[in-house]
C-alpha cells in the first residue's frame, strides 16, 4: 500500500490552509449564532459508521469540518459568548500549541525531555511573581508549580496531599480512614465533591458551610464552630478550600481568616482561584491571591480560562513539595535513571495523577511573552471595564437588578419580574445566536451571569447584548 502519511509538502500545504481557516473563521465568528443550533445526534448522525477501509484525502477531513462539525460548535471565541466562564484562546497560544504537537514530546519524567520539564518551571515561577504569589511557591524555593490539565484535578492532587500530611503517610499506604474531613463553602466548585469521591473518602467526608446570603462567599464562624466540634468528636480535619472567585457569582471567601483556621487545626488550605486568580496580573485586582501569601498550602488559577492561553492550562502551585511527592511518587525500574536518582532535578509526573504529559508550558510561554504582562493587564482591565459598563446598564434599568455587586468580569443579574421570566429571557436570547448567557441559582433563586473575557469582546457587543436583552424583556 502507498505510504499513507501526508508528504512533507502536503503537510505544508494544508497547515497553510489551515492557519488560514482559522484566521478566517475568527474573522466570520462575529456573523455566527454564538450557541450550537444542533438537535441531539445530528452530527453524529453525519458521520460514517466505521473509520474508513483506504486513506481519504485530507481535504475531506476539512470538508466535513465547514459542513458537519462547525454547525455543532458553540463558538466559545466569539466576541458575544458571556456563558458560563470564558475559555480564551489567543494567536499565539494555538502557535505554541502547534508547536508542542509537532515535538510530540513526552515529558513524564525531566530525562524523557528536559526543555519541557525546565521551560515550565520557570515559566510558572514568572506566572507566580506576575500574580504576587508568595516566594515558597517558586521552584527554587521548597513548593514549585506546575502545569494541570484543569483545576478539578489539580484540587483533586491538593487532596492527596493533604491526606498525605494529616495520616503522616498511612492514607497512601493503607488507605483512607472515615474520621478524616474536608471543609468547603456552598459555592465551591463541584470538583472538591469529584475529588472526595475520587480519593476514598466518600462525600460522608465533605462538610459543607453556608455562605453569608449577601455576599455568597463562607461563614467564616460557621466554619470555626464546625472545626471545633468535628475536633471534639475525635475527627481529623484535612483540608479546607476556599474559593476565590465562585462559579455562580464570583464570590470572594476569606482567605485570611479561613487560613488562619485551617492552620490552628491542622488542616491543609487549598486556594480554588480557577477563574479570578489571573485577574491578579493587575496589582488592582488581587483579591484573590489575598491570604494566600501567608497560609496557602496550595493555588490554583486556569490560564485557559481567562488569560488568552488554549486549553487546557492550569496552573497549580504548592508552599512544601514535599507532601504531593510523598502521596504520588513512584519509581517504576523502567523509568529508572541517573537524573531523577540524583535528586538534582524534578520528574514532573509525579506532581499530578497521570504519568504522560504533553508540553504545555509552550503556550503559556508564548502568550506571556507575546502578550508580556502589560498586554495581559490590558486584557483584563479591558474585560472588568466591560463588565462594569453592563452592571451600569442593568443598574439604570428598572426592569433588572443585580443580584450580588460584579465581580471583577462577572455580572449576575435578573428580571425583577420574577424566576421563569428571569430564565425566559436568557433562553430567548440564546435561541437568537445573538449572544449566550448561562444562568444559576442564588439564594432560591433565578439568575442569569455575564462573564467578560474573551479577547475579541468589544464594548458594541456588550451594548448589542444588552439592547436585545432589553428588547426581549418587554415591560419586564
Ligand atoms: N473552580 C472554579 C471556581 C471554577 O469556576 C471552575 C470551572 O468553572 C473549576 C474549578 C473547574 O475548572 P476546570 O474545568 O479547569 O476543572
Amino acid at each position: 500500500m502507498a505510504d499513507a502519511h501526508l508528504s512533507p509538502e502536503e503537510f505544508r500545504r494544508q497547515g497553510h490552509r489551515i492557519i488560514d481557516w482559522i484566521a478566517d473563521y475568527w474573522d466570520r465568528l462575529d456573523d455566527l449564532p454564538v450557541r450550537a443550533q444542533v438537535a441531539p445526534g445530528e452530527v453524529a448522525g453525519a458521520l460514517p459508521a466505521s473509520a474508513p477501509e483506504l486513506p481519504e484525502p485530507f481535504d475531506a477531513l476539512l470538508h466535513d469540518l465547514d459542513e458537519v462539525v462547525l454547525p455543532g460548535i458553540t463558538h466559545w471565541q466569539h466576541p458575544r459568548f458571556f456563558a458560563y466562564f470564558p475559555a480564551n484562546s489567543s494567536p499565539a497560544a494555538i502557535l505554541a500549541d502547534l508547536i508542542s504537537s509537532g515535538l510530540g514530546a513526552q515529558g513524564m519524567i525531566w530525562a524523557t525531555s528536559p526543555a519541557l520539564t525546565e521551560v515550565e518551571q520557570v515559566v510558572l515561577d514568572w506566572l507566580g511573581e506576575a500574580l504576587g504569589l508568595p516566594e515558597a511557591f517558586r521552584s527554587g524555593g521548597p513548593g514549585g508549580g506546575v502545569i494541570q490539565d484543569t483545576a478539578s484535578t489539580a484540587t483533586f492532587t491538593a487532596l492527596l496531599a493533604a491526606l498525605h500530611r494529616a495520616t503522616g503517610g498511612s492514607a497512601r499506604a493503607d488507605g483512607v480512614t472515615p474520621d478524616l474531613r474536608v471543609y468547603a463553602s456552598s459555592q465551591a466548585h463541584s470538583s472538591l465533591t469529584k475529588a472526595v469521591i475520587m480519593s476514598g473518602l466518600g462525600e460522608q467526608a465533605l462538610r459543607v458551610i453556608p455562605v453569608d446570603p449577601r455576599t455568597q462567599a463562607m461563614r467564616v464562624d460557621i466554619l470555626a464552630a464546625t472545626l471545633e466540634e468535628d475536633v471534639a468528636a475525635g475527627l481529623r480535619p484535612v483540608l479546607v478550600l476556599a474559593a476565590a472567585g465562585t462559579t455562580s457569582t464570583g464570590a470572594l471567601d476569606d482567605v485570611g481568616t479561613i487560613g488562619a483556621l485551617a492552620r490552628q487545626y491542622g488542616a491543609w488550605l487549598h486556594v480554588d482561584a480557577a477563574w479570578a486568580g489571573v485577574a491578579a496580573v493587575c496589582p488592582e485586582h488581587r483579591q484573590a491571591p489575598e491570604g494566600v501569601a501567608e497560609y496557602a498550602d496550595s493555588f490554583v488559577t486556569n490560564p485557559h480560562k481567562w488569560l488568552l492561553t488554549t486549553f487546557d492550562c492550569s496552573a497549580f502551585w504548592v508552599r512544601d513539595r514535599a507532601p504531593l511527592l510523598g502521596a504520588l511518587s513512584l519509581l517504576p525500574e523502567y523509568l529508572r535513571n541517573p537524573a531523577s536518582e540524583s535528586g538534582a532535578v524534578a520528574d514532573l509526573r509525579d506532581w499530578h495523577p497521570q504519568l504522560g504529559r504533553r508540553f504545555r508550558a509552550l503556550k503559556l510561554w508564548a502568550v506571556l511573552r507575546s502578550y508580556g504582562i502589560s498586554g495581559l493587564q490590558a486584557h483584563i482591565r479591558g474585560g472588568v471595564a466591560l463588565a462594569t459598563r453592563f452592571a451600569d446598564l442593568v443598574r439604570a434599568d428598572d426592569r433588572f437588578e443585580l443580584v450580588t455587586e460584579p465581580v471583577l468580569g462577572l455580572v449576575v443579574f435578573r428580571l425583577r419580574s420574577g424566576d421563569e421570566e428571569t430564565l425566559r429571557l436568557m433562553e430567548s436570547l440564546n435561541d437568537s445566536g445573538v449572544a449566550y448567557l448561562s444562568h444559576t441559582v442564588v439564594e432560591g433563586r433565578t439568575a442569569i451571569r455575564l462573564a467578560v473575557g474573551s479577547w475579541r469582546t468589544r464594548a458594541e457587543d456588550v451594548e448589542r447584548t444588552w439592547q436585545a436583552l432589553s428588547e426581549r424583556a418587554g415591560s419586564g
